[in-house]
């Protein structure tokens, strides 16, 4: 089993899914009280949220590139960028290091592909829905995006930053989030995807009548395997 390098932080809340689910992929691989091999290096969120605020992606290409090299040197076999906003700084990352660093949108695009829909809907970050980084993977794979109106852009884009990397399960604002999927999936999303790592905190697939990405899940057991099968 090689070394998975976490580069986390964005946010805790998420990065401690990211931990849970290796560790739970290795138990049940392994079995006994195995757990898995891996580094974290975890950047403090308000500087990465100050620096996205002000449109600073060149500084933020740099700190993620500094975090993924020290990774590497620390003895990292694979990077994972634990957030999906934060792959707008891939190519930087990708650089900076000579060892794999795995897209969260490739490897849910596998999923979909796999599940054969080719409509789904995008909820994440202004950031993540709003640039190409994500939907262009998916158009890569045959597959259409529908994202949500400007306003529920930005209610879902608030309830992650005020609430979720908070660590804050509002009910009110599952509702919210219920209603917005149910208007895409009325405008013909056969798949939603949860495409920013907190999301799964919130709605569950057994909320939904169609099948949900959880974008953390997929990303963290993608590399495991790749991990394991090396
Ligand atoms: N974790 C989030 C994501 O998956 C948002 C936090 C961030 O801005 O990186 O997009």
């Amino acid at each position: 089993m090689k070394t998975i390098g976490l580069i986390g932080g964005m946010t805790p809340e998420s990065t401690i899914l990211y931990y849970r689910i290796l560790n739970e992929l290795s138990s049940k691989q392994f079995g006994d009280s195995h757990s898995c091999k891996l580094i974290l290096n975890s950047v403090d969120f308000e500087e990465i949220v100050k620096l996205q605020k002000l449109d600073r992606w060149d500084v933020l290409n740099g700190i993620m590139a500094d975090a993924a090299i020290s990774l590497e040197k620390a003895g990292a076999n694979y990077i994972l960028i634990c957030a999906n906003t934060m792959h707008l700084t891939i190519d930087a990352v990708r650089e900076s290091v000579s060892i794999p660093v795995i897209h969260i949108a490739e490897a849910t695009a596998k999923q979909i592909v796999h599940k054969k829909l080719s409509t789904v809907a995008l909820l994440g970050t202004k950031y993540t829905m709003e640039n190409s980084f994500f939907i262009d993977v998916l158009k890569s794979h045959g597959i259409e995006t529908i994202i949500p109106n400007e306003n529920d852009r930005q209610i879902i884009h608030d309830v992650i930053y005020d609430e979720l990397s908070k660590g804050v399960l509002n009910p009110d604002s599952k509702q919210s989030y219920l209603k917005i999927i149910q208007k895409l999936i009325d405008t013909g999303a056969e798949g939603i995807i949860l495409g920013c790592t907190e999301i799964p905190l919130l709605i569950l697939q057994d909320d939904v009548n169609v099948p949900t990405f959880d974008t953390t899940t997929i990303h963290a057991t993608e590399v495991f395997k790749l991990a394991l099968n090396e």
